[in-house]
């Protein structure tokens, strides 16, 4: 048995496809200056090729899965145009005497390097999509025929070092059981594409293809992230009937889609989903998000060599709060900082910077780049139901200055005859203990408060969210983390405001029957997260909840809580 990562749900058993990694020969070749020309034609070449390539992926994906992920090849197609790589590239030639192929494996290098090497899992993994787009550069060089996983025939599972984005788009369902990669996270490409065909898929497990052969059998555990290679015949049956459990699972979660997350006895609270870019609005709504209960607006800003303007942003929220059609829609202002770096945008460096200059805090010392991120909130808020949110607000004096920063802004907008919604109602997140302990002081400066649980557990534990060794102590079940929640919901309602969570805690089903009975008026999550959570509060009532809350908070551990929802939830499910 090997432990990865849980890529995409579900129990997939059946003989290995072993994929050779493509390896493409490359020996250093110099040119001649006379060959530059011929060398930078070539590039070019196979730019268009590969751009016209993938955009032909994206309309068959467009056709199997939908324009979300078609999305994902429209931007790889930009990618082989990425003003960077040419840059790199021509230089190389031009400068270096370098063959078009080792300019171009030089670039890719170097650029999937620095992407890489940032801390934050999103734009990390956007490293294997370059790397995707340079493998296809490069065959359209070197003139090599890429794979295609169309021509597959039988059922099987396959097992990779690495799957790229555009390979597992080509995956035919029908044959395709699961797959089973060394590299690789959850939020890869490859992973969220894993996730829409809802093939069980598990990543990250180091050096599975060098211990695998063609036809072995192999259990892939989507859910726990395990795979089982060649099982006894005990496992094999444990797992077969666990799959069938599975599937049955999954249909009657369809079937709750259109259904309110209501509680049998009719008390009644809103399943959000949090998003990070305007195409993900369709997994929202497609798995029946009511509402937008965090956009991360961060993604607009990454990836990129300047600050987006206020129209480009405008249409991004306005995209958003169109799709949304009338739900609400909660838009986090920039939550840059941390982990979470803009290239072009110099920042102090900082011995600790998740405690450092981030979020409210940077827009609050650089109030113009916040003025330009409000202005196109508020020019997007007639186009629907949007609210704006404040990140890791610690003082109610941040909560003032950002306030009034806002009133500046909506009094220019009004003095030049710009529509807006005057209403616009703002909150603020709670992810910093201090925010928690003090919610009834800040009940007065906001009209709802979502607690940010990620931010919250590292901050009160002290421990690192992204650091897996401390996963034991960054524990959601600890008292401290539920007192400090408790508190917020109590004088959050004491004051008649609004509570949300909008933390990966807002997925956990186990928690769900506690936040339920502490009265939180709405669960913002992953939108794959929903339907299990809503079947949650569908299966109990208030008061039922509402003892299970009293209940966990006589105990003394997390250990105790843990064990004790854990049997609660399978009995009332
Ligand atoms: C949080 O901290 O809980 C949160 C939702 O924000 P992020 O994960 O973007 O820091
Ligand atoms: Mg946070």
């Amino acid at each position: 048995m090997k432990k990865g990562i849980a890529a995409s749900p579900g129990i997939a058993i059946g003989k290995v496809l072993l994929l050779e990694e493509q390896i493409i020969k490359i020996t250093l070749t110099k040119i001649d200056n006379n060959q530059i020309q011929e060398e930078l034609v070539k590039f070019e070449q196979a730019v268009q090729k590969t751009k016209k390539e993938l955009l032909q992926i994206s309309e068959q994906v467009c056709k199997k899965m939908g324009m979300e992920k078609a999305e994902i090849f429209i931007a790889h197609s930009m990618m082989a145009e990425d003003l960077l790589l040419k840059e790199k590239v021509e230089k190389k030639i031009s400068d270096e005497f370098l063959s078009a192929d080792n300019a171009v494996n030089q670039a890719i290098q170097e650029i999937t390097k620095l992407f890489s090497a940032m801390k934050d899992e999103y734009m990390s993994e956007r490293a294997i999509d370059f790397k995707d787009v340079g493998i296809r550069l490069l065959n359209n060089i070197l003139k090599i025929p890429a794979q295609d996983l169309n021509e597959i025939t039988d059922e099987v599972i396959l097992v990779s070092k690495d799957l790229t984005p555009s390979a597992t788009a080509q995956i035919n369902k029908q044959k395709v059981l699961g797959f089973a990669t060394d590299m690789g996270g959850k939020t890869s490409h490859t992973a969220i594409m894993a996730r829409t065909l809802e093939i069980p898929a598990v990543t990250g497990l180091i050096d599975l293809s060098r211990e695998i052969k063609n036809d072995d059998t192999i259990i892939v555990d989507g859910i726990n992230g395990l795979v089982i290679i060649n099982p006894d015949k005990k496992t094999l049956q444990d797992y077969k009937s666990d799959r069938n459990k599975y599937l049955n699972e999954v249909s009657q979660l369809k079937e709750l889609k259109n259904l309110p997350a209501e509680t049998k006895d009719g008390f009644r609270i809103e399943l959000a989903a949090n998003i990070g870019t305007p195409q993900d609005v369709v997994g929202a709504l497609g798995n029946g998000a009511e509402g937008i209960g965090l956009y991360r607006t961060e993604f607009l800003y990454m990836d990129r060599d300047s600050m987006p303007n206020e129209d480009e942003q405008f249409e991004a929220y306005k995209q958003v709060v169109e799709k949304m059609d009338g739900k609400p829609t909660i838009i986090r202002t920039l939550d840059i900082g941390g982990d979470k770096k803009l290239s072009y945008l110099k920042l102090d460096e900082e011995m600790n910077p998740f405690l450092g200059v981030r979020a409210i805090r940077l827009c609050l010392r650089q109030p113009e780049i916040f003025k330009i991120q409000l202005r196109a909130i508020l020019r997007a808020s007639t186009f629907g139901r949007l609210k704006i949110m404040y990140p890791m607000i610690a003082t109610v004096e941040e909560v003032k200055a950002a306030n009034q920063i806002l009133k500046e802004i909506k009094s220019q907008l009004a003095n030049a005859n710009v529509a807006f919604d005057s209403e616009i109602q703002t909150g603020i997140m709670v992810e910093i203990p201090a925010t928690a302990i003090n919610a009834d002081l800040f009940a007065n400066e906001v009209d709802f408060f979502s607690i940010g649980t990620n931010d919250l557990i590292q901050y009160t534990m002290a421990a690192d969210r992204m650091n897996e060794n401390l996963s034991e102590l960054y524990d959601l079940y600890n008292p401290a983390i539920l007192r400090l929640i408790k508190n917020v919901i109590v004088e959050s309602k004491k004051a008649g405001k609004w509570t949300g969570m909008c933390g990966e805690m807002a997925g956990d089903p186990m928690s769900a029957l506690i936040l339920l009975g502490l009265g939180i008026d709405e669960l913002s999550m992953s939108a794959i997260a929903i339907p299990r959570v809503k079947k949650v509060i569908r299966s109990v009532t208030k008061k039922e909840a509402s003892e299970i809350a009293n209940k966990v908070f006589e105990m003394k551990s997390s250990k105790e809580i843990r064990s004790y929802l854990n049997k609660t939830l399978e009995k009332v499910l």
